[in-house]
């Protein structure tokens, strides 16, 4: 059997480590070309730069929106005049996003800097691609996983927990979809099975959230850099990163794209509307009391949602709640790598049935 696994090159975490920044992307090049979303631009670069420009040359650009083929092309033009041979993308998601993308047309090493825990993008081969205006355009399918992913866990400890929780929610569904892949021998990200190593690493993902999800939490709250907050850090980056694309998604992301159809849902982070799709997937694949209840009290005890109205979606109508089902059944949607046949009735009492679990849990609190 043909199995694939994909890796970042290499993965450095830890606190102040921004400043070893230097030492880490001389590794790759000699001039760097850093994308920096305003926000770290403001407020990180200031603290770290001097250090860097003593070890490497580095021309700064500020990321001015969105992930598009537009901003894309504007920056390589940039690098192109700037002669550089690394690029580094600092900040959110779309920053990440775009650094990739110019990278990959460039054909040159790329660094990755996340400073937010908010999704386990940061490692994967993968870029989401953005119209000007915002509106999803495609997926752009990388040649290579980024060269060096740097986490600076003291950033992700001062950002606002909000993040830090809804990549909890990202990181809870790894695990359930990568099991459902396993036993339908269903493709990873690269189309290919996934190996041992991508379910093994899915497993501890999800046990490392149940250990340490609600003290890291906590630490968070209290702009603290604990052993626990760093495990979740670690799971929420590269444990997910690693179980998603190389042990492959199936219905709870589905079911997040699926729930994307209603307006009401997009105030909601992705990793909050991943962690309502591992919970309706949990009735759909027909798991055990224990590890319903288990998976349950795991978000209510760090405040993922566990009710539909926790997403904006208190009066939703059974047509709209079809209208969710019927999205998540789309033709190459990850729903089919499900051992058992998906159907959006079926999802829809799974819709049905989780909301009624969380509410019933909620009065009995
Ligand atoms: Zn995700």
């Amino acid at each position: 059997m043909k199995t694939t696994t994909l890796f970042p090159n290499r993965y450095v975490q830890g606190a102040d480590i921004l400043k070893d920044l230097g030492t880490e992307v001389s590794r790759l090049g000699d001039h760097s070309f850093m994308i920096c979303d305003p926000f770290a631009h403001e407020n990180l670069l200031p603290n770290f730069i001097t250090q860097i420009q003593a070890k490497h040359k580095i021309t700064v650009e500020e990321f001015k929106k969105e992930c598009s083929d537009e901003e894309i092309e504007r920056l390589v033009t940039l690098v192109k005049e700037s002669g550089s041979d690394v690029i580094i993308g600092i900040g959110g998601g779309k920053t990440l996003d775009t650094a990739k993308a110019v990278a990959h047309t460039l054909k040159k090493p790329v660094v990755i800097i996340p400073t937010l825990a908010s999704t386990d993008a940061p490692c994967s081969a993968l870029s989401v691609i953005y119209t000007q205006e915002g509106t999803f355009k495609r997926y752009l399918i990388l040649d290579k996983n980024p060269d060096l992913v740097i986490v600076d866990t003291k950033v992700i400890a001062q950002a606002p927990t909000r993040f830090l929780v809804s990549g909890m929610g990202d990181a809870l569904a790894t695990w359930f979809e990568a099991q459902s892949c396993k036993k339908n021998f269903a493709g990873n990200m690269s189309g290919d099975v996934g190996s041992m190593t991508a379910y093994a690493l899915a497993n501890v993902c999800y046990e490392t959230l149940l250990e340490y999800g609600v003290e890291a939490k906590l630490a968070c709250d209290a702009n603290s850099v604990t052993p626990a907050l760093d495990h979740i850090i670690e799971a929420n980056t590269l444990l997910s990163g690693l179980g998603f694309e190389s042990g492959g998604l199936a219905s709870a992301h589905a079911i997040h794209n699926g729930l994307t159809a209603l307006e009401s849902t997009h105030a909601y982070w992705h990793g909050e509307k991943v962690a309502i799709g591992t919970l309706a997937s949990l009735i759909l694949t027909d798991k055990s009391r224990e590890i319903i209840d288990t998976v349950f009290s795991f978000c209510e005890s760090i405040g993922l949602p566990t009710t539909l109205e926790d997403i904006g979606l208190l009066n939703v109508t059974d047509e709209e709640l079809m209208k969710v089902a019927n999205l998540t059944c789309t033709e190459g949607e990850t729903i089919h790598n499900e051992p058992s046949h998906a159907t959006p009735e079926k999802v829809f009492y799974a819709l049905k049935t989780m909301d009624a679990i969380g509410k019933n849990r909620k009065t009995n609190r």
